[in-house]
């Protein structure tokens, strides 16, 4: 007889929690403050990317960060306020940029995008699901010898770790996109990432899970966890109390105001970024990363996506326009015939990276808590890491031995 499970949060980390959970013979209630249509789980670039192995807080960033802070423009933006989570945050993110921590994060990284880029064509195979998705690859491109540089340094990181990766000049980038005029220098090329169109694979999984017969509690808000002895007895929504026998906090960038009311202080910020969607015929066919930019450019089912900024502002949804309005200028510097319209930059949405201070996502049982599972925190990585959090978490209630090892994603872990 399998448990009753209720799921915090229905973004993708959420919905792949209740996919492996229901399919293992549990029995799901997922809650969500939203009607879940909106937020990072679709806005993303749609990237599954073994190729992001480095973790955010990896050295330099932290000086760039600070640099960035008076530049509303800037890709990576920390508002100066004064909150002490944000300020315990900052002092751990800077503590984990160091080479040490690169080194010790890149595998665990590596292992879970794998293990999930796998699972994810698994689900879409088994499911018979028609939702994009494509293996052309990902582009770093380049403009400056610098960052071309820079970027060939991570590349080689990545070839260690046994990652399908080539070096590419202006001409060898030419040929592999040939209908878009691109103004690069070079680039890295990672074969082994691939792209999907997040919103597609949303819906056929959301219909999925309803038709496994998963409970969806939605435009309803969990307020406060009812604790009893180590344990959560139930959840407190705006509307009434939830019990179940586990509970899982899926609830991205919302998710350490949650664990709090258990006592369980999690470090997290939210990270803003936006997406700009685009229709026109560009060109474009291979996904790309502007690298003095940090803009991420994807060719989904019917449209052209750029996406990016990293703004560290807390939870707020405002759209910066001066932010969406550098996304399409760094764009256009890349792909010179490519100009995102004023009514294209009117439609920009966003939504909230849940960013921990060391780069790894929170996944596993909290010992203070006998049953909870955290599965929060995956940051840039949360498309590419869903499925496979999912499953992690399915065993990890269900008693079973990992598939991977948990240890470097413990809620427990000190910084
Ligand atoms: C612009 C952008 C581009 C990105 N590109 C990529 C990419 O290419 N590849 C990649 O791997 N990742 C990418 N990411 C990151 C990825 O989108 C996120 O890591 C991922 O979507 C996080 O999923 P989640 O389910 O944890 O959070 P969310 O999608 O935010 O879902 C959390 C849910 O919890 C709900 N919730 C919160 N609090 C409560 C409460 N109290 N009660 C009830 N419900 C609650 C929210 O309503 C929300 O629906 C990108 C993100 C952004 C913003």
């Amino acid at each position: 007889m399998g448990k009753e499970v209720a799921v915090i949060g229905g973004g993708v980390i959420g919905l792949c929690c209740a996919y492996f959970l229901q399919k293992a013979g549990n029995q799901v209630t997922i809650i969500d403050q939203s009607g879940l249509d909106q937020g990072a789980s679709y806005v993303n670039a749609g990237y599954l990317s073994p190729s992001h192995i480095i973790p955010l807080s990896a050295p330099g960033v932290m000086k760039k960060g600070l640099r960035w802070m008076f530049n509303r423009s800037s890709p990576l933006y920390i508002k100066p306020r004064f909150d002490m989570d944000l300020l315990r945050w900052a002092w751990a993110f800077n503590r984990s940029c160091n080479p040490k921590h690169v080194k010790k994060a890149v595998p665990a990284i590596k292992e879970i995008s794998i293990f999930s880029q796998q699972l994810f064509e698994e689900i879409i195979r088994a499911e018979k699901f028609t939702s994009h998705m494509e293996k052309k690859g990902l582009l770093m491109l380049c403009k400056t010898e610098k960052m071309l540089r820079e970027e060939i340094k991570v590349a080689e990181i990545a070839m260690r770790q046994g990652l399908e990766v080539s070096v590419l000049n202006a001409g060898e980038i030419r040929n592999k996109e040939p209908n878009v005029k691109l103004n690069t220098i070079g680039a890295t090329y990672y074969e082994c990432d691939w792209h999907t169109t997040p919103h597609e694979f949303m819906n056929e999984m959301k219909m999925l899970l309803r038709n496994l017969g998963v409970g969806f509690l939605l435009s309803e808000k969990v307020v406060d966890l009812k604790n009893n002895d180590n344990s959560i007895e139930g959840v407190i929504t705006d509307r009434r109390l939830i019990k179940a026998d586990d509970f899982v906090l899926a609830s991205g960038a919302w998710t350490n105001l949650l664990s709090k009311r258990t006592g369980i202080r999690l470090l997290m910020q939210a990270g803003k970024g936006y997406r700009i969607d685009s229709s026109k015929e560009s060109g474009i066919s291979i996904p790309a990363i502007l690298a003095e930019r940090k803009v991420a450019v994807t060719p989904m089912n019917g449209f052209t996506r750029f996406a990016g900024t990293m703004e560290i502002a807390g939870i707020d949804h405002k759209v910066n326009n001066i932010r969406v309005k550098a996304i399409a200028e760094g764009v256009h510097q890349y792909y010179p015939e490519v100009i995102l319209s004023e009514g294209e930059k009117a439609n920009a949405a966003c939504g909230l990276r849940p960013v921990t201070p060391d780069g790894l996502a929170y996944i596993g049982r909290p010992s203070k808590c006998k049953n909870l599972v955290i599965a929060a925190g995956h940051a840039m990585m949360g498309w590419s890491m869903a499925t496979g959090t999912g499953k992690l978490v399915e065993e990890v209630i269900n008693d079973k031995k990992s598939s991977l090892d948990l240890i470097p994603f413990s809620p427990d872990r000190k910084f």
